[in-house]
């Protein structure tokens, strides 16, 4: 750990630590004629050229959706552009059907640790942003790290995602100690097996760093795609390099981490143009390494901060309708990709999304820095970059997903066994992850079950393991049944 005289000197030395952090050649060998992957004109003339659609055309590229293909982006377009109510109850259904082809009846669950809330840039959406002086700001001593751990453990989660501000004192060395901390904590048969990371763009050898010290998936959403908005709301700091933060997750995946993770801020500009962005974000990935596209999309919608007018002046927010009709497009846009849905979501939006697509989601969340383990109970919007909108427990969201049939996974079994990148594309596009992901799903359940579920959440839970047992094919279900004895005697950690 740093003294705190040494993080004092830091600070001080904060611009020229932003004048360190962007390495200009490892943008420019992406870029084609210097012109990035974003092309805004490009983009609209799509959305423009393929307004009302005819519904045979509609029904081809939902045929195409369902033999897991990838789509182009004037078909994603096509879809963006369906008016008639019909026809987008057909998309939806659809695109339950490519879920549940691809992935099952099955939501992985994880939750975040924010380590800090100091940053250098100036998002006009973001309560952490440098300007805000009514966020309280603080950075998680190691220690305080385990102690979030340790609650987040204690609640059965095996997998989490940190998130760190874009600040010298969230580099990559505290960064690297606070996941070390991490996977070092035990409660009782529990700990956390995978950590995903969300932190500011990295150069190649920084994220070097992260690989060796075992992440799962790095994340940076653009926030934005569109060139002109992103420089508006962007006016400061690193972040107002549009290019530096395109191409993070290329470098990322030069640096071999090849679970990397897309997102868009919805809210800030055009929805349909922010999905049109995430497909050419899929599609550059694709392009430059060998078909491996993003692990995860997020699609967060702006939610309420503490002094942070502009929230409420944007004339793009996504109402509940389009929100649903995006999270569609995009589960039939790219089939094989997992789709996150967040606790900034309320409960029955949740609900309603689940069922077209999404994969993963958080639980029991608390974004403030420290929740887990302050005493504080409510949300705090000065310690916290926005308010989330479902804060039930996990006992309770798990029992909810169980009630509809939804197995909830713990599973980090791919990471560890090196089914990632371009293996987990693979057998993603060939609908096949079920087969390993249905039986570590009701392993982990059960270990959930077993260790920390309340009698009420144990009982659906059982109930559901029972029905999902028989679609198991029979010789991996022999091998799951004895696995799920020996956890009832105390094994954990068992897979497929
Ligand atoms: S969005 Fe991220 S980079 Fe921007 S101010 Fe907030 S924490 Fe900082």
């Amino acid at each position: 750990m740093k003294s705190e005289a040494t993080l004092q000197t830091r600070r001080l030395n904060i611009e020229e630590w932003m004048r360190e952090v962007i390495k200009e050649d490892e943008i420019d060998r992406y870029l084609e004629k210097g012109q990035d992957f974003i092309n805004d004109e490009r983009i609209e003339e799509l959305l423009n050229a393929n307004r009302n659609p005819e519904p045979t055309k509609v029904r081809e590229i939902l045929a195409k959706s369902l033999s897991l293909e990838r789509l182009e982006p004037e078909e994603t377009a096509t879809l963006l552009n369906v008016e008639d109510e019909e026809l987008w109850e057909e998309i939806f259904s659809t695109a339950a059907l490519v879920k549940k082809k691809v992935y099952g009846d099955r939501i992985v669950t994880f939750a975040p640790l924010y380590c800090s809330n100091y940053c250098v840039n100036n998002c006009l959406y973001c309560g952490f942003r440098k300007d805000n002086d009514r966020q309280k700001r603080r950075r998680l001593t190691i220690e305080e790290v385990r102690k979030e751990a340790e609650v987040l453990v204690s609640l059965g989660h095996k997998r989490l995602i940190m998130v760190y501000g874009e600040h010298p004192l969230s580099d990559i060395d505290y960064i690297k100690s606070t996941i070390e901390a991490v996977y070092e904590t035990r409660v009782g048969n529990g700990e956390i097996r995978r950590v995903n990371v969300n932190a500011a763009p990295m150069d190649i050898s920084r994220l070097k760093v992260l690989k060796e010290v075992g992440i799962g998936t790095f994340q940076v959403f653009q926030e934005t795609y569109h060139h002109e908005t992103y420089r508006k709301v962007h006016p400061q700091g690193i972040k107002a390099n549009y290019r530096w933060r395109l191409y993070a997750l290329h470098r990322a995946q030069e640096a071999g981490i090849d679970d990397v993770a897309i997102g868009a801020l919805f809210g800030l500009y055009d929805w349909k143009f922010e999905v049109m962005g995430l497909l050419y974000h899929t599609i550059d990935l694709e392009k430059h390494f060998d078909g491996v596209g993003p692990h995860t999309i997020s699609f967060p919608r702006l939610e309420p901060a503490v002094n942070t007018p502009f929230i409420q002046e944007t004339r793009y927010k996504v109402n509940d309708r389009d929100f649903k009709r995006l999270v569609a497009v995009l589960r039939l846009s790219v089939p094989y990709t997992g789709l996150i849905i967040t606790a900034r979501e309320p409960a029955h939006i949740r609900r309603e999304v689940l069922q077209v697509g999404c994969t993963q989601t958080d639980a029991s969340t608390k974004i403030g820095i420290g929740a887990y383990s302050d005493r504080y109970q409510e949300q705090e919007l000065e310690r916290q970059q926005f308010m989330i909108g479902d804060p039930r427990s996990l006992d309770e969201v798990i029992r909810e997903f169980a009630e509809l049939g939804y197995l909830t996974s713990f599973c980090t079994a791919g990471y560890r066994c090196g089914r990632t990148g371009r293996y987990f594309m693979d057998i993603a596009k060939k609908g096949k992850v079920h087969l390993f992901c249905m039986p570590n799903a009701i392993l982990t359940f059960k270990e959930y079950l077993m260790d920390y579920a309340s009698p009420e959440t144990r009982k659906v839970g059982e109930e559901l393991i029972s029905k999902k047992l028989p679609e198991i094919e029979p010789q991996t279900r022999a091998i799951v049944e004895e696995y799920l004895q020996r956890i009832e005697k105390g094994e954990r950690d068992l897979r497929i």
